[in-house]
C-alpha cells in the first residue's frame, strides 16, 4: 500500500521512510504541506498519509481541512504526527479532519499498529464501495439479457440529449423489435424465447460501439442511445444490427431458429425532447413492420410532427 509522509525533519523523514518501507509501505516522502497537497490532489494518490503538523507552507492542520473539503471518496486516512501534546491541539488536529494522531517522539510499535488501523479502515471502505458499485450496476441490469434496464437506459437517453444540447452534438435513437417473436414462444416455448432473447442481446451488444448505450426497453425491444451519431451514421449502426441478427439463425438447444429485427431510426431535433424522440423512432419502426420487417426506417420530419403536435418544427430538419 503507498503512503504518503510529509515531515519537514529531514531526519526524522527518512527514519520514517526507511521504517515504512521495512514494513512493506511503497513511501512518498516530501518535506512540506504544500507538495503534499498537490501530491494528494493527483490521479491514483496515496490514501493513507502521515502528516507533520509543523511544516512550512501549509502545515498539517491546513492538509487536512484542504483533504477534507474535497469529495469524501476516495477517502483519505491521516495519521498526524506531532511535537504537541495538549488536549486542546489534538482536538483541534481531529477537528480538522485527521483520523488518528501520534505525539513525537513516538513508539514505532504504536505507529505499525495505528497504519495497520488505517488500513483497516480503507480497505473495509474499499470493500463497501465495491459492494455498493454492484448494487447498483445490478439495479440498473436487465436480468434476461444483461442489457441496461428500461429505466437505465432512459436515464442515460435524458444525459445524453442534455449534453448533447449544449455541446451541440448530433445524438440518435434506434428502436429495435423482433420480428413475430410470439410465434418463437408459441411454437419453441417461453424457455427457448428466453435464449433467443439472450442471443440476440448478445450479437446487438457486439455490434455498437463501446460508447453506445443498448438497453431492452420492452419485451423484446431494445433502445439504443448513440451520442455523437447523425441520421446517417445511425441508419448504417442500425444496418449493421439487423445484419447481426438476420445473418445466421440462432442456435439454441431446440435448433436453428431464424430470426429477424425490424428498426427505427431518429436522430436529435432540437424541439424534440426525449418522449418525443422515442415515438418518432416508434413512427419509423412501426413503417418498418408494415413495409415487411427485417428493414430499418428512419423518422421523418412528419413522424417527428406527430410526437410534438403542438410545435412547429423546422423545416430544415432532414
Ligand atoms: P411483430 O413482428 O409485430 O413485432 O410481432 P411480435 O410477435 O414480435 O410482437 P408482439 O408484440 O405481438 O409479441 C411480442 C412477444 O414477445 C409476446 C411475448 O410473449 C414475447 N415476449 C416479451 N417478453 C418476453 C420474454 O421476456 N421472454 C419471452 N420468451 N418472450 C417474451
Ligand atoms: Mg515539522
Ligand atoms: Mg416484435
Ligand atoms: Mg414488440
Amino acid at each position: 500500500m503507498k503512503v504518503l509522509i510529509a515531515e519537514d525533519d529531514p531526519v526524522s523523514r527518512r527514519l520514517l521512510e526507511a521504517t515504512l518501507r521495512r514494513w512493506g509501505y511503497e513511501v512518498i516522502a516530501c518535506a512540506d504541506g504544500t507538495t503534499a497537497w498537490q501530491i494528494l490532489q493527483q490521479a491514483d494518490a496515496p490514501q493513507l498519509v502521515i502528516l507533520d503538523w509543523m511544516m512550512p507552507g501549509m502545515d498539517g492542520i491546513q492538509v487536512c481541512r484542504a483533504v477534507r473539503t474535497r469529495a469524501a471518496e476516495p477517502y483519505v486516512y491521516i495519521l498526524l504526527l506531532t511535537a504537541r501534546s495538549q488536549k486542546s491541539d489534538i482536538i483541534t488536529g481531529l477537528e480538522a479532519g485527521a483520523d488518528d494522531y501520534l505525539t513525537k517522539p513516538f513508539d514505532t510499535n504504536e505507529l505499525r499498529m495505528r497504519l495497520r488501523a488505517g488500513r483497516r479502515i480503507l480497505d473495509l471502505q474499499a470493500e463497501l464501495i465495491f459492494a455498493r458499485e454492484a448494487l447498483r450496476e445490478q439495479a440498473m441490469r436487465d436480468s434476461l439479457t444483461r442489457l441496461w434496464n428500461r429505466a437505465a437506459i432512459l436515464s442515460m437517453l435524458r444525459q445524453e440529449l442534455e449534453r448533447a444540447r449544449r455541446t451541440q452534438a448530433p445524438l440518435s435513437v434506434v428502436l429495435a423489435d423482433l420480428d413475430h417473436f410470439k410465434k418463437i414462444n408459441d411454437t419453441y416455448g417461453h424457455l427457448a424465447g428466453d435464449m433467443a432473447l439472450r442471443e440476440a442481446a448478445r450479437r446487438m451488444r457486439a455490434a455498437v460501439r463501446p460508447y453506445d448505450a443498448i438497453g431492452r426497453y420492452g419485451g423484446e425491444e431494445f433502445l439504443l442511445v448513440l451520442p455523437g451519431c447523425d441520421a446517417a451514421a445511425a441508419l448504417a449502426l442500425a444496418q449493421r444490427l439487423r445484419e447481426a441478427i438476420a445473418a445466421e439463425p440462432l442456435l439454441l438447444t431446440e435448433g436453428k431458429l431464424a430470426l429477424t429485427l425490424s428498426l427505427g431510426v431518429a436522430s436529435r431535433h432540437p424541439q424534440a425532447d426525449d418522449t418525443a424522440l422515442i415515438a418518432a423512432a416508434d413512427a419509423a419502426l412501426y413503417r418498418a413492420k408494415r413495409h415487411g420487417r427485417n428493414r430499418v426506417e428512419v423518422a421523418t420530419l412528419a413522424d417527428f410532427a406527430t410526437a410534438v403536435p403542438d410545435v412547429t418544427l423546422s423545416p430544415s430538419f432532414s
